[in-house]
């Protein structure tokens, strides 16, 4: 028995909904499968506008737009996340400012935030990391003091909730990922979650080649044209159809999700104790989004053994984000060892088990027994 680090998983109607989207005739984007999916996650989150994207990529791109970022522009960005938070807006021109994670929930550390801030910095963007929520409160306290725009790559986070208020719902707006690898998928999508209404109108424009198209179709304006800058940003009926499917079944995912990590975190935390290999931290106030279980082992060579010896026993584990400040792109925007050490030692101890919404119990204890039997010098 074999068992991958991810597979993608049929939840529900997804292939009935696809079927009904093709017998319709209608296939490209913004049918009646995307308009649901808008009112499942708007209803949902309680968000005023959600739209559907290609990407959670692509949504980064089109906050980069909408916040006006400039050639020389600032941005905070966490040093420990995947290359699209930075990249979307690196595209218009942007410096990326890196900030280094805390040590508990690997996110964003809000006591390095203040004086990251200089009077170029245009944006602030968070990442959830593992679906915990960053300490939005102070992040948004100094943020508001400064006048500055926060942003969410909520890709990890889709219904975790901080202080009982869910992410995505903090920033301006938010992106979330349907890739496979995520929690609810249609292999590649996204959508942009906008909290500030200011940006909906624009959203839509740029979202639809620049053009005035989706005003048009409600009949606000009587001709169509080119108005903004754009791209094409809305994905296929087909895509929005899986994902439906995939949503609708959200609280079944999800209670499968939170019993994968729960039987995780039971069956290695003596282990770990005894091992000096640290286990995910979940804050009090936070309800996490069971995206991911991750371990921390107490060096690089440890975590690269403990890969060995689980790919020997059939088992796929990975490691995660790569300092991004040491990246050649990185590098080229002044990032230096030392500049980010939490980011620094963590990622070399990072190490991410199998999990996916139909890994079984037994698969589990595969996973837990091989790693009870793993034994390394420190
Ligand atoms: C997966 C991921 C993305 C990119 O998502 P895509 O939908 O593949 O573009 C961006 N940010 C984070 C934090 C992610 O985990």
């Amino acid at each position: 028995m074999n068992i991958p680090f991810n597979r993608a998983v049929i939840a529900g109607r997804e292939m009935e909904y696809i079927a009904q989207a093709i017998t319709a005739g209608h296939i490209s984007g913004d049918g009646t499968f995307t308009k649901k999916t808008h009112a499942l996650l708007e209803g949902a989150l309680g968000v005023p506008k959600a739209l559907l994207t290609t990407s959670c990529t692509h949504a980064l791109e089109m906050m980069a737009i909408l916040l006006d970022i400039q050639p020389g522009d600032e941005v905070i960005i966490p040093d420990f996340t995947f290359v699209s938070t930075v990249n979307a807006f690196v595209l218009r021109g942007a410096r990326p400012v890196f900030l280094d994670v805390r040590p508990d929930t690997l996110n964003l550390d809000e006591s390095l935030l203040e004086a990251a801030i200089t009077s170029r910095t245009r944006a602030i963007v968070v990442v959830h990391y593992a679906g915990v929520g960053c300490e939005m409160d102070s992040i948004l306290k100094i943020a508001n003091r400064h006048g500055i725009p926060v942003v969410e790559d909520n890709a990890h986070g889709l219904f975790g909730k901080y202080k009982g208020k869910f992410l995505g719902t903090f920033g301006a707006m938010a992106s979330q990922s349907f890739h496979e690898t995520k929690n609810f998928t249609c292999g590649e999508g996204g959508a942009l979650l906008i909290n500030d209404p200011r940006f909906i109108e624009r959203a839509e424009i740029i979202r639809e080649k620049g053009t005035n198209r989706s005003r048009f179709f409600r009949g606000q304006v009587d001709k169509y044209t080119w108005v903004d800058i754009g791209s094409s940003y809305l994905p296929s009926e087909i895509l929005a159809a899986f994902l439906y499917g995939q949503l609708e079944q959200r609280e079944k995912i999800q209670s499968h999700r939170r019993r994968v990590w729960e039987t995780y975190r039971s069956g290695l935390e003596g282990w770990a104790a005894s091992h000096d290999v640290r286990l995910p931290v979940i804050p009090e106030h936070c309800e996490q989004a069971y995206h991911m279980y991750y371990m921390l082992l107490p060096s690089l060579d440890a975590r690269q053994k403990l890969i060995q010896h689980l790919k020997e026993n059939g088992i796929l584990s990975v490691f995660h984000y790569l300092p991004l400040h040491l990246s050649d792109m990185g590098q080229k925007f002044g990032g230096k060892p030392g500049d980010c050490p939490v980011t620094e030692e963590i990622s070399d101890q990072l190490v991410r088990l199998p999990f996916y919404n139909d890994l079984t119990l037994e698969e589990q204890q595969k996973v837990i027994d091989a790693i009870l039997g793993f034994s390394f010098s420190k």
